[in-house]
Protein backbone atom coordinates (compact mmCIF):
# COMPACT_ATOMS: atom_id res chain seq x y z
CA UNK A 1 0.00 0.00 0.00
CA UNK A 2 1.13 3.65 -0.52
CA UNK A 3 2.77 5.85 2.06
CA UNK A 4 0.02 8.26 1.12
CA UNK A 5 -2.70 5.80 1.15
CA UNK A 6 -4.71 7.77 4.03
CA UNK A 7 -4.63 11.74 2.77
CA UNK A 8 -7.82 12.23 2.35
CA UNK A 9 -8.45 14.72 -0.43
CA UNK A 10 -9.01 18.38 0.97
CA UNK A 11 -11.61 20.69 -0.69
CA UNK A 12 -10.75 22.94 -3.76
CA UNK A 13 -10.06 26.41 -2.91
CA UNK A 14 -13.49 28.58 -3.27
CA UNK A 15 -11.70 31.33 -5.16
CA UNK A 16 -9.84 29.39 -7.43
CA UNK A 17 -13.05 27.32 -7.97
CA UNK A 18 -14.96 30.54 -9.80
CA UNK A 19 -12.05 31.01 -12.05
CA UNK A 20 -12.10 27.27 -13.41
CA UNK A 21 -15.72 27.12 -13.76
CA UNK A 22 -15.38 30.92 -15.94
CA UNK A 23 -12.56 29.35 -17.80
CA UNK A 24 -14.96 25.94 -18.63
CA UNK A 25 -17.64 28.12 -19.63
CA UNK A 26 -17.77 28.89 -23.73
CA UNK A 27 -19.92 32.09 -24.23
CA UNK A 28 -19.11 35.11 -25.10
CA UNK A 29 -20.78 37.22 -22.32
CA UNK A 30 -19.08 35.45 -19.50
CA UNK A 31 -17.94 37.58 -16.76
CA UNK A 32 -15.12 36.66 -14.09
CA UNK A 33 -15.90 38.67 -10.70
CA UNK A 34 -13.99 36.30 -8.34
CA UNK A 35 -10.69 36.99 -9.26
CA UNK A 36 -8.80 39.47 -6.27
CA UNK A 37 -6.80 40.84 -9.19
CA UNK A 38 -7.03 44.25 -11.54
CA UNK A 39 -8.54 44.70 -14.87
CA UNK A 40 -8.01 47.81 -16.82
CA UNK A 41 -11.23 48.91 -19.01
CA UNK A 42 -11.00 46.28 -21.86
CA UNK A 43 -10.58 43.48 -18.74
CA UNK A 44 -7.13 42.70 -19.31
CA UNK A 45 -4.24 42.58 -16.37
CA UNK A 46 -2.65 45.45 -16.37
CA UNK A 47 1.39 46.19 -15.63
CA UNK A 48 1.60 49.84 -14.34
CA UNK A 49 4.14 52.37 -16.77
CA UNK A 50 6.08 53.08 -13.90
CA UNK A 51 6.67 49.00 -13.36
CA UNK A 52 7.75 48.77 -16.77
CA UNK A 53 10.38 51.78 -16.79
CA UNK A 54 11.16 50.66 -13.43
CA UNK A 55 12.69 47.23 -14.65
CA UNK A 56 14.32 48.97 -17.68
CA UNK A 57 16.40 50.90 -14.93
CA UNK A 58 16.97 47.47 -13.22
CA UNK A 59 17.72 45.63 -17.12
CA UNK A 60 20.11 48.37 -18.21
CA UNK A 61 22.03 48.35 -14.83
CA UNK A 62 23.18 44.52 -15.19
CA UNK A 63 22.13 43.37 -11.51
CA UNK A 64 23.82 40.47 -10.23
CA UNK A 65 22.02 37.23 -8.73
CA UNK A 66 23.15 37.06 -5.73
CA UNK A 67 21.10 36.50 -2.75
CA UNK A 68 19.28 38.79 -0.51
CA UNK A 69 19.87 39.25 3.21
CA UNK A 70 17.79 37.05 5.09
CA UNK A 71 15.41 39.93 5.83
CA UNK A 72 15.67 41.32 2.19
CA UNK A 73 16.66 44.29 0.34
CA UNK A 74 17.13 46.78 2.83
CA UNK A 75 16.91 50.29 0.73
CA UNK A 76 12.80 48.54 -0.16
CA UNK A 77 12.13 47.58 3.40
CA UNK A 78 12.80 51.56 4.52
CA UNK A 79 10.99 53.00 1.72
CA UNK A 80 7.95 50.52 2.18
CA UNK A 81 8.15 51.60 5.87
CA UNK A 82 8.17 55.19 5.03
CA UNK A 83 5.29 54.78 2.55
CA UNK A 84 2.91 53.14 5.40
CA UNK A 85 3.54 54.83 8.53
CA UNK A 86 4.35 58.15 6.63
CA UNK A 87 7.62 60.31 6.98
CA UNK A 88 6.93 62.38 10.08
CA UNK A 89 6.43 58.87 12.15
CA UNK A 90 8.14 58.99 15.24
CA UNK A 91 9.04 55.73 15.79
CA UNK A 92 10.25 55.84 12.02
CA UNK A 93 12.56 58.93 13.04
CA UNK A 94 13.79 57.30 16.27
CA UNK A 95 14.98 54.16 14.56
CA UNK A 96 12.39 51.52 16.38
CA UNK A 97 10.35 49.69 13.97
CA UNK A 98 11.98 46.47 13.02
CA UNK A 99 11.57 45.11 9.29
CA UNK A 100 11.70 42.81 6.84
CA UNK A 101 10.98 42.03 3.15
CA UNK A 102 8.64 39.28 2.90
CA UNK A 103 6.97 36.83 0.14
CA UNK A 104 4.13 39.91 -0.51
CA UNK A 105 0.95 40.35 1.97
CA UNK A 106 0.12 36.58 2.69
CA UNK A 107 4.44 36.09 3.82
CA UNK A 108 4.18 39.14 6.13
CA UNK A 109 1.17 37.49 7.82
CA UNK A 110 3.06 34.49 8.37
CA UNK A 111 6.07 36.10 9.61
CA UNK A 112 4.01 38.32 11.66
CA UNK A 113 1.65 35.33 13.01
CA UNK A 114 4.85 33.40 13.73
CA UNK A 115 7.14 35.85 15.55
CA UNK A 116 4.09 36.23 17.63
CA UNK A 117 3.80 32.82 18.14
CA UNK A 118 7.02 32.45 19.74
CA UNK A 119 7.55 35.82 21.45
CA UNK A 120 4.29 37.34 22.48
CA UNK A 121 4.13 37.20 26.18
CA UNK A 122 0.28 36.61 26.42
CA UNK A 123 -1.87 34.16 25.07
CA UNK A 124 -1.91 33.14 21.35
CA UNK A 125 -5.23 34.07 20.77
CA UNK A 126 -6.39 35.91 17.62
CA UNK A 127 -9.84 38.16 16.74
CA UNK A 128 -10.92 38.35 13.05
CA UNK A 129 -13.28 40.64 11.63
CA UNK A 130 -16.62 38.49 10.66
CA UNK A 131 -15.89 37.89 7.95
CA UNK A 132 -12.24 38.43 7.01
CA UNK A 133 -9.91 37.37 4.14
CA UNK A 134 -10.23 33.51 3.70
CA UNK A 135 -6.35 33.11 4.45
CA UNK A 136 -6.53 34.75 7.24
CA UNK A 137 -7.60 31.79 9.13
CA UNK A 138 -5.41 29.03 8.17
CA UNK A 139 -2.63 31.41 8.23
CA UNK A 140 -3.04 32.00 11.99
CA UNK A 141 -4.47 28.56 13.09
CA UNK A 142 -1.33 27.23 11.10
CA UNK A 143 0.99 29.46 12.99
CA UNK A 144 -0.19 28.20 16.52
CA UNK A 145 -3.01 30.49 17.48
CA UNK A 146 -6.28 30.22 18.70
CA UNK A 147 -8.59 31.99 16.13
CA UNK A 148 -12.06 33.74 17.09
CA UNK A 149 -14.14 36.36 15.29
CA UNK A 150 -15.27 40.05 16.33
CA UNK A 151 -18.61 41.31 14.79
CA UNK A 152 -17.45 43.77 11.34
CA UNK A 153 -20.14 43.00 8.89
CA UNK A 154 -24.32 43.63 9.64
CA UNK A 155 -25.61 42.31 6.43
CA UNK A 156 -29.03 44.35 6.73
CA UNK A 157 -27.63 47.18 6.00
CA UNK A 158 -24.86 45.65 4.00
CA UNK A 159 -22.52 48.07 6.31
CA UNK A 160 -20.27 48.14 9.23
CA UNK A 161 -21.51 46.59 12.57
CA UNK A 162 -20.02 49.24 14.88
CA UNK A 163 -21.96 48.33 17.72
CA UNK A 164 -20.96 44.64 17.33
CA UNK A 165 -17.66 45.45 16.99
CA UNK A 166 -17.00 47.31 19.89
CA UNK A 167 -19.16 45.07 22.01
CA UNK A 168 -16.86 42.19 20.94
CA UNK A 169 -13.47 43.86 22.04
CA UNK A 170 -14.59 45.93 25.01
CA UNK A 171 -15.98 42.52 26.72
CA UNK A 172 -15.53 39.41 24.83
CA UNK A 173 -11.75 40.06 23.74
CA UNK A 174 -9.66 38.96 26.91
CA UNK A 175 -6.88 41.59 27.55
CA UNK A 176 -4.05 41.43 25.39
CA UNK A 177 -6.08 39.29 22.36
CA UNK A 178 -3.78 40.39 19.14
CA UNK A 179 -6.48 42.24 16.88
CA UNK A 180 -6.23 41.75 13.12
CA UNK A 181 -7.52 45.15 11.20
CA UNK A 182 -7.92 45.42 7.69
CA UNK A 183 -6.14 48.92 7.34
CA UNK A 184 -8.33 50.22 4.54
CA UNK A 185 -10.18 48.39 1.58
CA UNK A 186 -11.52 45.41 3.67
CA UNK A 187 -12.00 42.45 2.03
CA UNK A 188 -14.22 40.71 1.49
CA UNK A 189 -17.24 43.66 2.25
CA UNK A 190 -15.47 46.49 1.05
CA UNK A 191 -16.57 48.37 4.41
CA UNK A 192 -14.58 50.45 6.60
CA UNK A 193 -14.90 52.31 9.56
CA UNK A 194 -14.18 56.38 9.64
CA UNK A 195 -11.59 58.27 10.81
CA UNK A 196 -14.24 58.62 13.88
CA UNK A 197 -14.70 54.91 14.32
CA UNK A 198 -11.04 53.76 14.16
CA UNK A 199 -10.57 56.92 16.33
CA UNK A 200 -12.36 54.98 19.09
CA UNK A 201 -11.30 51.65 18.09
CA UNK A 202 -7.45 52.59 19.03
CA UNK A 203 -8.93 53.60 21.96
CA UNK A 204 -10.46 50.84 23.08
CA UNK A 205 -7.46 48.23 22.29
CA UNK A 206 -5.58 50.90 24.48
CA UNK A 207 -8.19 50.33 27.33
CA UNK A 208 -8.27 46.39 26.89
CA UNK A 209 -4.90 46.19 26.25
CA UNK A 210 -5.35 44.75 22.79
CA UNK A 211 -2.46 44.23 20.24
CA UNK A 212 -3.31 45.88 16.95
CA UNK A 213 -1.99 43.63 14.20
CA UNK A 214 -2.74 45.82 10.76
CA UNK A 215 -2.92 43.84 7.69
CA UNK A 216 -2.74 46.58 4.20
CA UNK A 217 -2.89 44.59 1.46
CA UNK A 218 -4.46 47.41 -0.44
CA UNK A 219 -2.55 51.08 0.25
CA UNK A 220 -3.85 53.37 -2.32
CA UNK A 221 -6.25 51.22 -3.74
CA UNK A 222 -9.19 52.20 -1.74
CA UNK A 223 -9.17 55.92 -2.12
CA UNK A 224 -6.48 56.46 -4.67
CA UNK A 225 -4.47 58.43 -2.48
CA UNK A 226 -1.98 56.38 -0.11
CA UNK A 227 -1.85 58.28 2.33
CA UNK A 228 -5.49 58.56 3.32
CA UNK A 229 -5.57 55.03 3.03
CA UNK A 230 -2.85 55.11 5.40
CA UNK A 231 -4.98 56.77 8.18
CA UNK A 232 -6.30 53.87 10.46
CA UNK A 233 -2.04 52.80 10.27
CA UNK A 234 -0.72 56.32 11.37
CA UNK A 235 -3.17 57.26 13.76
CA UNK A 236 -2.74 53.86 15.63
CA UNK A 237 1.09 54.79 15.70
CA UNK A 238 0.48 58.15 16.91
CA UNK A 239 -1.24 56.88 19.86
CA UNK A 240 1.70 55.13 21.47
CA UNK A 241 0.23 51.49 20.04
CA UNK A 242 3.43 49.42 19.12
CA UNK A 243 1.66 47.89 16.29
CA UNK A 244 2.14 44.82 13.80
CA UNK A 245 1.76 45.75 9.91
CA UNK A 246 1.63 43.85 7.19
CA UNK A 247 2.15 45.87 4.02
CA UNK A 248 1.45 43.81 -0.07
CA UNK A 249 2.74 45.20 -3.27
CA UNK A 250 0.48 43.10 -5.10
CA UNK A 251 -2.79 45.57 -5.93
CA UNK A 252 -1.09 49.13 -5.76
CA UNK A 253 1.76 48.18 -8.13
CA UNK A 254 0.08 45.30 -9.96
CA UNK A 255 3.40 43.09 -8.58
CA UNK A 256 0.87 40.29 -7.80
CA UNK A 257 3.53 36.98 -9.02
CA UNK A 258 6.29 38.88 -8.04
CA UNK A 259 5.63 38.47 -4.36
CA UNK A 260 6.73 42.44 -3.01
CA UNK A 261 5.73 42.66 0.88
CA UNK A 262 6.90 44.10 3.71
CA UNK A 263 6.39 42.82 7.81
CA UNK A 264 7.20 45.54 10.68
CA UNK A 265 6.72 45.69 14.15
CA UNK A 266 7.03 48.50 15.93
CA UNK A 267 9.54 48.77 19.29
CA UNK A 268 10.36 50.56 22.33
CA UNK A 269 13.97 52.11 20.99
CA UNK A 270 16.69 51.35 18.59
CA UNK A 271 18.23 48.68 21.11
CA UNK A 272 14.96 46.72 21.16
CA UNK A 273 14.78 46.52 17.69
CA UNK A 274 18.10 45.28 16.87
CA UNK A 275 16.64 41.80 19.46
CA UNK A 276 13.72 41.82 17.63
CA UNK A 277 15.24 42.13 13.94
CA UNK A 278 17.77 39.11 15.18
CA UNK A 279 14.54 36.70 16.09
CA UNK A 280 12.85 37.94 12.79
CA UNK A 281 16.17 36.94 11.11
CA UNK A 282 15.71 33.00 13.16
CA UNK A 283 12.43 32.85 11.67
CA UNK A 284 12.51 33.46 8.59
CA UNK A 285 16.30 31.58 8.23
CA UNK A 286 14.37 28.09 8.05
CA UNK A 287 11.53 29.17 6.37
CA UNK A 288 12.55 30.08 3.17
CA UNK A 289 16.47 31.42 3.61
CA UNK A 290 15.86 34.76 1.84
CA UNK A 291 13.18 36.09 -0.02
CA UNK A 292 12.71 37.00 -4.00
CA UNK A 293 15.34 40.16 -5.14
CA UNK A 294 13.14 41.17 -8.66
CA UNK A 295 10.24 42.58 -7.43
CA UNK A 296 11.77 44.42 -4.17
CA UNK A 297 13.99 45.53 -6.71
CA UNK A 298 11.18 47.40 -9.15
CA UNK A 299 9.19 48.83 -5.95
CA UNK A 300 12.12 50.37 -4.84
CA UNK A 301 13.19 52.16 -8.05
CA UNK A 302 9.64 53.31 -8.37
CA UNK A 303 9.56 54.30 -3.87
CA UNK A 304 13.17 55.73 -4.50
CA UNK A 305 12.97 57.74 -7.25
CA UNK A 306 10.89 61.06 -7.31
CA UNK A 307 9.42 60.87 -10.96
CA UNK A 308 8.52 57.03 -11.09
CA UNK A 309 6.89 58.02 -7.07
CA UNK A 310 4.87 60.26 -8.74
CA UNK A 311 3.89 58.22 -11.80
CA UNK A 312 3.12 55.34 -9.75
CA UNK A 313 0.47 57.68 -7.50
CA UNK A 314 -1.45 58.74 -10.76
CA UNK A 315 -1.12 55.33 -11.45
CA UNK A 316 -2.58 54.19 -8.73
CA UNK A 317 -5.20 56.95 -8.30
CA UNK A 318 -6.36 56.04 -12.07
CA UNK A 319 -6.80 52.37 -10.81
CA UNK A 320 -9.32 53.42 -8.00
CA UNK A 321 -11.15 55.88 -9.80
CA UNK A 322 -11.79 53.42 -12.40
CA UNK A 323 -13.41 51.35 -9.49
CA UNK A 324 -15.29 54.03 -8.19
CA UNK A 325 -16.40 55.22 -11.37
CA UNK A 326 -17.88 51.08 -12.27
CA UNK A 327 -19.23 51.46 -8.52
CA UNK A 328 -21.18 54.79 -9.85
CA UNK A 329 -22.28 53.02 -12.74
CA UNK A 330 -23.28 50.05 -11.47
CA UNK A 331 -25.31 51.79 -8.64
CA UNK A 332 -26.87 54.73 -11.25
CA UNK A 333 -28.38 51.20 -13.55
CA UNK A 334 -29.61 49.47 -11.21
CA UNK A 335 -31.42 51.87 -9.50
CA UNK A 336 -32.32 54.56 -12.39
CA UNK A 337 -32.27 52.47 -15.27
CA UNK A 338 -33.69 49.13 -14.68
CA UNK A 339 -35.36 50.04 -11.17
CA UNK A 340 -34.51 46.82 -9.67
CA UNK A 341 -35.98 46.06 -6.43
CA UNK A 342 -33.60 46.42 -3.04
CA UNK A 343 -31.85 49.36 -1.91
CA UNK A 344 -27.87 49.91 -3.92
CA UNK A 345 -26.35 52.40 -2.14
CA UNK A 346 -23.87 50.01 -0.73
CA UNK A 347 -22.63 49.54 -4.12
CA UNK A 348 -21.18 53.27 -3.80
CA UNK A 349 -20.28 53.60 0.30
CA UNK A 350 -18.09 50.24 0.17
CA UNK A 351 -14.22 50.90 -1.05
CA UNK A 352 -11.65 49.00 -2.98
CA UNK A 353 -11.17 45.69 -4.97
CA UNK A 354 -14.60 44.46 -3.81
CA UNK A 355 -18.13 44.89 -3.43
CA UNK A 356 -20.28 42.72 -1.00
CA UNK A 357 -23.36 42.71 -3.05
CA UNK A 358 -25.67 41.39 -0.51
CA UNK A 359 -27.12 38.72 -3.31
CA UNK A 360 -27.64 35.24 -2.31
CA UNK A 361 -25.96 31.85 -2.49
CA UNK A 362 -28.73 30.79 -4.63
CA UNK A 363 -28.27 33.87 -6.65
CA UNK A 364 -25.09 33.47 -7.55
CA UNK A 365 -25.72 29.95 -8.67
CA UNK A 366 -28.32 31.28 -10.84
CA UNK A 367 -26.40 34.17 -12.68
CA UNK A 368 -23.39 31.26 -13.25
CA UNK A 369 -25.60 28.45 -14.22
CA UNK A 370 -28.32 31.32 -16.31
CA UNK A 371 -25.82 34.33 -17.09
CA UNK A 372 -22.48 33.21 -17.03
CA UNK A 373 -21.54 35.27 -14.01
CA UNK A 374 -19.13 34.23 -12.16
CA UNK A 375 -18.43 35.40 -8.22
CA UNK A 376 -18.03 33.89 -5.30
CA UNK A 377 -20.85 32.33 -3.31
CA UNK A 378 -21.11 34.65 -0.44
CA UNK A 379 -22.27 37.44 -3.57
CA UNK A 380 -18.64 39.36 -3.36
CA UNK A 381 -17.45 40.87 -6.72
CA UNK A 382 -14.54 42.54 -7.70
CA UNK A 383 -15.31 45.38 -9.07
CA UNK A 384 -11.94 45.66 -10.75
CA UNK A 385 -13.85 42.89 -13.17
CA UNK A 386 -16.25 45.21 -14.49
CA UNK A 387 -15.83 47.55 -17.32
CA UNK A 388 -17.87 49.85 -20.14
CA UNK A 389 -18.37 46.86 -22.19
CA UNK A 390 -20.09 44.47 -19.74
CA UNK A 391 -21.24 46.56 -17.16
CA UNK A 392 -24.87 46.64 -18.79
CA UNK A 393 -24.93 43.35 -18.99
CA UNK A 394 -24.12 42.11 -15.67
CA UNK A 395 -26.55 44.65 -14.43
CA UNK A 396 -29.33 43.40 -16.66
CA UNK A 397 -28.11 39.79 -15.21
CA UNK A 398 -28.31 40.68 -11.48
CA UNK A 399 -31.61 42.22 -12.03
CA UNK A 400 -32.95 38.97 -13.93
CA UNK A 401 -31.80 36.97 -10.51
CA UNK A 402 -33.01 39.09 -8.00
CA UNK A 403 -36.34 39.88 -9.51
N1 LIG B 1 -4.61 40.41 2.94
C1 LIG B 1 -5.75 40.66 2.31
C2 LIG B 1 -6.89 41.22 3.06
C3 LIG B 1 -5.87 40.38 0.95
O1 LIG B 1 -7.01 40.64 0.32
C4 LIG B 1 -4.76 39.82 0.26
C5 LIG B 1 -4.89 39.47 -1.15
O2 LIG B 1 -5.92 39.21 -1.70
C6 LIG B 1 -3.59 39.61 0.99
C7 LIG B 1 -3.55 39.91 2.32
C8 LIG B 1 -2.30 39.06 0.45
O3 LIG B 1 -2.08 39.01 -0.86
P1 LIG B 1 -0.60 38.80 -1.43
O4 LIG B 1 0.01 37.67 -0.68
O5 LIG B 1 -0.82 38.49 -2.85
O6 LIG B 1 0.12 40.08 -1.20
Amino acid sequence: VSTWSAVPAGPPDPILGVTEAFKADKDPRKINLGVGAYRDDKGKPYVLDCVKKAESILEASQQDKEYLPITGFADFTKNAVKLAYGADSAPLKAGSISATQSISGTGALRIGAAFLARHYPHAKVVYLPSPTWGNHVPIFRDSGFEVRNYGYFNPTTLGLNFEALKADLLTKAPEHSVVLLHACAHNPTGVDPTPEQWAEISDICKERKLFPFFDMAYQGFASGSTSRDAFAVRHFVSQGHQIALCQSFAKNMGLYGERVGAFSLVTADPEEKARVDSQLKIIIRPMYSNPPAHGARIANTILSNEELYAQWEREVKGMAERIITMRDNLYNILTNDLKTPGEWGHIKSQIGMFSFTGLKKAQTVALAEKAHVYMTADGRISMAGLNASNIEYFAESVHGAVK
